[in-house]
This record gives structure tokens, sequence and C-alpha cells, in this order.
């Protein structure tokens, strides 16, 4: 059997059973901290749980109606307690009186990763600490790793969120997962009582090796990388495939692009839902059965804008959001680093939870031409469609003047195909630029495990 790794869900979280006597020998200590975690949290998790799940079915204003009354709690927080957003606030002549509403939020400066990492001792507030908070790392390619802190209030309440976002689309408590991702996620509060439960699959093994550990497992439901999750269906027999019959599988981390989802829905005969979702504020958006996105609003502002100004429904923008729940270090306009767009577009499902269009990738998935023009991944992608003989692509651009093809070639694959994907690159970026195809045995994944279609390495005008 596969080992099966696992961390506290909670793992920093002071507690009052941890004075408790040396004398004690571990299983009793063991016993009576999860004796008391489980008093000690679980009234806060119901309560949790049954706000998570009511506010999805309450109109949009119910929802900004929340969203403003903890946007002006977190506002008076940061601005009382981290020293980092108090200096923001007095360089813009801000205090938190000046926001009331989700239109106050644009008078407020916007904060990148980097501000954060650069300031990180002074963006965490008073009172909190590595020692007294969930603590996370991103991991990205770029090399820019930032830690993350969360108090327990925020981490109670995302668990909820997270659960609501699987139930949308059918998942109940009694339901087994199987997670086919980079490292294993600990268990959950929920799960210790054996609810939700699921199983991991390291996403680094063999397309072949993952699939026989989930016909082992024969999960209600599957979750896993898009990218993954294609080499998946182009693996399995049809047998295979049946005799899984998953209910649904959801993807999230990369970009699920219109091709994967039908691959993969063919396969196994059933839906491909996708979810959104960082470590700045875990789940950020999720996917009914209509396939609509819905913003966890109850959790965060998210706002799309193109130089500093919001983007129009159907237009496209940077992300920034505000985590409204995060008190130990604050995310207040928060530049996260993907593109989407709004919609004001309500979903027939009936939550009343705003929708945001397709997620295009990450701002540094956009590729420039030479004269600066972004030119987004929706745009590159399907350029790729029409050739089922490429089992894998990356895009790298170091400079606007060089674009880097790396192609994976299939069983199939036809030298014609190197001069067809070159005439429409340059058709989109002209004669100007250095464009050339290289073939390699497999495209690197970044060090938390994902595979990036485009890494533009050249500053982009979002
Ligand atoms: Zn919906």
């Amino acid at each position: 059997m596969h080992s099966v790794e696992y961390k506290s869900f909670f793992p920093n979280r002071p507690l009052a059973a941890e004075k408790c006597s040396h004398s004690m020998n571990r299983e009793q200590t063991f016993l009576r901290i999860a004796k008391v975690k489980v008093i000690d949290m679980l009234p806060r998790m119901v309560v949790y749980g049954l706000k998570a799940y009511a506010i999805q079915w309450q109109s949009l204003s119910a929802v900004e109606k929340l969203q403003e009354k903890n946007l002006r709690h977190i506002v008076s927080h940061a601005y009382r307690n981290s020293p980092f957003y108090r200096q923001r606030f007095k360089e813009h002549g801000i205090t938190p009186d000046d926001i009331g509403t989700i239109n106050d939020l644009e008078k407020l400066p916007t904060v990148t990763k980097r501000d954060i990492i650069d300031n990180f001792s002074s963006v965490v507030s008073r009172g909190f600490s590595k020692e007294t908070c969930t603590v996370e790392s991103t991991s990205g390619s770029t090399g820019e790793n930032m830690t993350i802190l969360h108090d327990s209030r925020a981490i109670d309440y995302y668990a909820p969120v997270h659960i609501r976002g699987h139930m949308a689309v059918g998942l109940r408590p009694h339901h087994r997962t199987a997670y086919i991702r980079y490292k294993s996620m600990g268990p959950s509060l929920v799960e210790r009582f054996g609810f939700f439960r699921f199983s991991h699959i390291p996403s680094d093994l063999p397309p072949s090796t993952i699939i026989e550990r989930m016909k082992e497992i024969r999960a209600f439901a599957i979750n896993c990388y898009p990218n993954t999750m294609n080499l998946i269906a182009k693996e399995i027999s049809q047998d295979d495939a049946e005799f899984l019959s998953p209910h649904h599988i959801v993807t999230w981390s990369e970009k699920l692009t219109p091709r994967i989802r039908k691959t993969v829905e063919d396969t196994f005969h059933c839906p491909v839902y996708d979810q959104y979702g960082a470590f700045e504020c875990h789940s950020i958006a999720a996917e009914c059965t209509e396939k609509r996105m819905h913003i966890n609003a109850d959790v965060l502002v998210m706002e799309f804008l193109k130089e500093g100004e919001p983007v129009a429904p159907g237009e496209r923008g940077e992300i920034v959001i505000t985590n409204l729940w995060n008190r130990a270090m604050p995310f207040i306009r928060y530049k996260i680093g993907d593109i989407g767009g709004p919609s004001d577009e309500m979903c027939e499902c009936g939550r009343g939870l705003p929708l945001m269009e397709e997620l295009e990738g990450r701002t540094d998935d956009a590729l420039v031409t030479t004269s600066g023009r972004p030119v987004l991944p929706s745009f590159i992608v399907p350029l790729f469609f029409p050739y089922p003989e490429i089992d894998a692509f990356q895009i790298v651009q170091k400079t606007r003047e060089n674009i880097q093809i790396k192609i994976v070639k299939g069983k199939t694959y036809r030298e014609e195909t190197d001069r067809q994907i070159i005439q429409k690159f340059r058709s989109i970026f002209g004669n100007e630029p250095d464009i050339r195809i290289e073939h390699v045995e497999e495209i690197k994944k970044t060090p938390g495990g994902k595979l990036r279609c485009i890494i533009c390495e050249v500053p982009q005008c979002y």
C-alpha cells in the first residue's frame, strides 16, 4: 500500500492541553489534545459551517452587505495592528473612517507579492506570530517564496467554504475523494469524524501507477491538476475508466482549457468542474453544476484592474483580492498575479455569490509583442488545439524579441506541425521576434509540482 503523509490541518494552534502534565504518556497526551481541540473548535466550526452554507443562497445584495461589514473590520484592524498597512494608509491620507463600502476600496493602494515579502515582519499584525498561526509558504516558479500566516479564526472559516465548493457539485459527507496532487494535505477536523474522507495519490507518479491507485481507491470524486488528468485520460483504458466511473472530477491550480475538459469528460463520462484557490486566501472561487465560477465573496473582495482602473464585464484585468478574514497577515488590495474577468450575470443555480468569467491564468502567462502589447493565454493556448500529436507544450519568453516553444512530440507527430505552429505565432507576433521550436522529452514542473504552459519573464503592462 502507498504511504500517506499527514500533517495537522491546524499545526500551530496553541492549545490549553499542551500545558498538560509531563508524566502522561504520549498516547494519553494525544487523546487529551484531540479532545480539547474538538471541544475548543467544534462550536465555531458548526457555526461557521452553517453560516458559509446559508450565505451562498442569499441575495447578491445581502452578500455585499456582509462583505462591507467585514471589509470595515479588516481595514480597521490592519490600520491599528499592522505597521506596514498603517504606513501605506497614512501615505495616501486614508483612515478606516474613509472605508465604508466596497467602492471605497479604490482609495487604498494596491500591494504586490514583492511588497509583502520585503516587509514581512511589519505586515504581520501585532499579537500574531508563526508560533500562534498556521504557517504556509507559496512555491512560485520564479523563486519568490512567500511565507503566509493565517489566524485560527480564518482557517476555521476557510474549511467550510472549501467543503461548500465541493458540495455544490454533488459531494456529500459520506463520500470519499481521491486527491491526485503533489503533496498530501493533512486531515481536517471533519475528516477525523469520518466525513469527507480522502486518499492522496502523488501526482508525480507515472500515469499508469496513478491509474492503479485510483482503481484501489475507487473514489466517488477525483481532484487533480488539469494537465495530469489529461495525461491520465490519454493513458487509461475504456474498461478502467468505466470501472472507476467517478461522479465528477474537480481541477484546480493550472489552467483548465476547454480541450482538456472535453478530453477528460469524454473519457470518464462525467462532468469536470474547475476551482480557483491560492495560499493567500485558500478557496477563492468554485464552479457550480452550471459550470459557472462563483466567487467566495464571504471570504474576499475580488477586483479586476487594468492599469489601476476596474474593467467592465467581458473584459480582462489583473485580479486584486482583499481577504476579509485573515487578521494575522492582512491582504488588502493584493495583486495575486492572475488574470480574469468580472461578470454581472446571475447564475441559474440560484446562488447569490457573484460570478467571474474564465480564469485566464497568471499575469506572467501573457506573452508580449515587440511593441509591448500583451497577448493573453486565451489567444495562445488554442493555437495548439488542432494538434493531438502534441503531447505537451510550453512557451518561454525571456525578452520581447525571443520566444521559445518547447514541444513534447506524440507518436503521430509530423514535421509539418512545426511549420504550422511557427506560422500561427508569426501571424500574432510578426516577423521581428526570434521564434523557435525545441523538441524536448518532458516539460519540467515548477517546485510546487505545477505544469505551466506559458512562462513570460518580460515585464507586463498589467
Ligand atoms: Zn451557479
